[in-house]
């Protein structure tokens, strides 16, 4: 096992009625930013209940944060924080509505030109130089309620980019599961692939001797097999709802990351497509996933195999049958879950994309990728023309 700091000073608050606790982890006389994404928050009654529970409080509210959000209009929130003194920010909203408050949280101190958190992916490690936050979970999918990365979109240039660091924490996060009732299926297959993804990026790397990791995460993928479909069908199944909501937050919150290598380069040729095309995240996952398995096979394949006998039962005579099986079954899994595996089932003008990534990729150094750094830019080409 490599040598690990654990550090989550996230209060991770779950279960029903929890969103009327909200006063008492908001400090008194905070003035708050109520930052929300396109109103869905207006249709399930979230909204109503959040603003129950913060009477008292003085609120200054800010909507309209997009679907992978844009760098452009966080910093319209960016600016009414300096201009109304607001000392606190809540998010209620999805992935991308916390994502693009911890951009927010950043970038009201930042000296310099903010996109700069971006290109130069700064990192914020101070907690007195960010405006403190919390979230209400609207949609289980992304692990940002308790993780302190994100991921926000420049408009201007097409890109799709990281931020992060260990201020970037929320304070707190309330995740009840009666949230899920009012998703949409779109949105329920997202979730469960994207938290199954993040399972994946740092799971199936190589053999390691982190025996308690490798549990960790095949218990994830497990019950996310397990209720996966169910939940789609039947979201307002509490027991569904819940252990969904959990196993989303525990994909990415940082503990089963530790001690051991991780991938994240289907993450980042992802976000590529959806940058190009607006392709949901998850979706892009299903697509360059299974073929960045396959055209790493060689290095991924002892660990394929220990996947998909443990996490599927496969038999096989050898590891690579074995894996061949593993890959297989997680192809099934994402056809189960609604998800299109080939780019040409979404655009077609798809055959832009790899010389697009791979020049952006050259652009910015990225030249050695995965837990190996052996995923280099024809790698990245091939995995991407695979996924044709
Ligand atoms: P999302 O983009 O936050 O939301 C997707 C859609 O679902 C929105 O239209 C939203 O509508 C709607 N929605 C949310 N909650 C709902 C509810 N309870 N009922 C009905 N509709 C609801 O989706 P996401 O998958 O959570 O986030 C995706 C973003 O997170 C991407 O940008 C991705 O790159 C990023 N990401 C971040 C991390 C991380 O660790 N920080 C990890 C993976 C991915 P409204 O806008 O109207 O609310
Ligand atoms: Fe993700």
């Amino acid at each position: 096992m490599t040598n690990f700091d654990l550090y989550n000073p996230t209060n991770y608050i779950f279960g029903k009625g929890q969103i009327a606790k909200l006063s008492e982890l908001i400090p008194k006389n905070s003035k708050i930013l109520l930052a929300y994404g396109g109103g869905s928050i207006f249709k399930n009654g979230i909204y109503n209940q959040v603003k129950s529970a913060l009477s008292g409080f003085e609120i200054v509210e800010f909507g309209g944060i997009e679907p992978n959000p844009r760098y452009e209009t966080l910093m319209k929130a960016v600016e009414i924080i300096r201009n109304e003194k607001i000392t606190f920010i809540l998010a209620v909203g999805g992935g991308s509505v916390i994502d693009g408050v911890k951009f927010i949280s950043g970038a009201v101190n930042f000296e310099g030109d903010a996109v700069e958190i971006l290109k130069k992916r700064v990192l914020f490690k101070d907690v007195s130089k960010v405006i403190p936050f919390g979230t209400v979970l609207t949609l289980p999918a992304t692990g940002s309620e308790m993780n302190s990365g994100a991921v926000v979109t420049i408009e201007a240039t097409q890109e799709k980019l990281t931020l992060g660091g260990s201020a970037l924490f929320p304070k707190f996060s309330i995740c009840d599961p009666t949230v899920v009732a009012s998703l949409p299926k779109r949105q329920l297959e997202n979730g469960v692939v994207d938290a199954f993804t993040h399972v994946m990026e740092q799971y199936l790397t190589y053999p390691h001797d982190a025996l308690l990791q490798d549990r960790f995460a095949e218990s994830i993928l497990q019950t996310l097999i397990e209720i996966g479909p169910d939940v789609v069908k039947n979201p307002s199944d509490y027991k569904l709802a819940s252990n969904f909501m959990w196993c989303a937050t525990m994909a990415l919150n940082g503990l089963i990351q530790k001690g051991v290598p991780s991938d994240w380069a289907t993450h980042m040729i992802g976000h590529e497509l959806t940058a190009l095309y607006e392709i949901d995240h998850a979706r892009t996952l299903a697509i360059i996933g299974p073929n960045l398995y396959r055209v790493l096979f060689e290095t991924k394949k002892e660990k394929l195999a220990q996947y998909g006998e443990r996490v599927w039962n496969v038999e096989g005579n050898s590891i690579e049958e074995k894996a061949e099986k593993a890959i297989r079954k997680t192809v099934d899994f994402l056809h189960v879950m609604g998800m299109e595996t080939k780019l040409s089932n979404y655009t077609s003008d798809y055959e832009k994309s790899a010389d697009f990534i791979v020049n952006r990729f050259e652009e910015r150094g990225w030249k050695a990728m995965g837990e190996k750094q052996n995923i280099t830019l024809e790698k990245v080409r091939e995995i991407v023309e695979m996924s044709y």
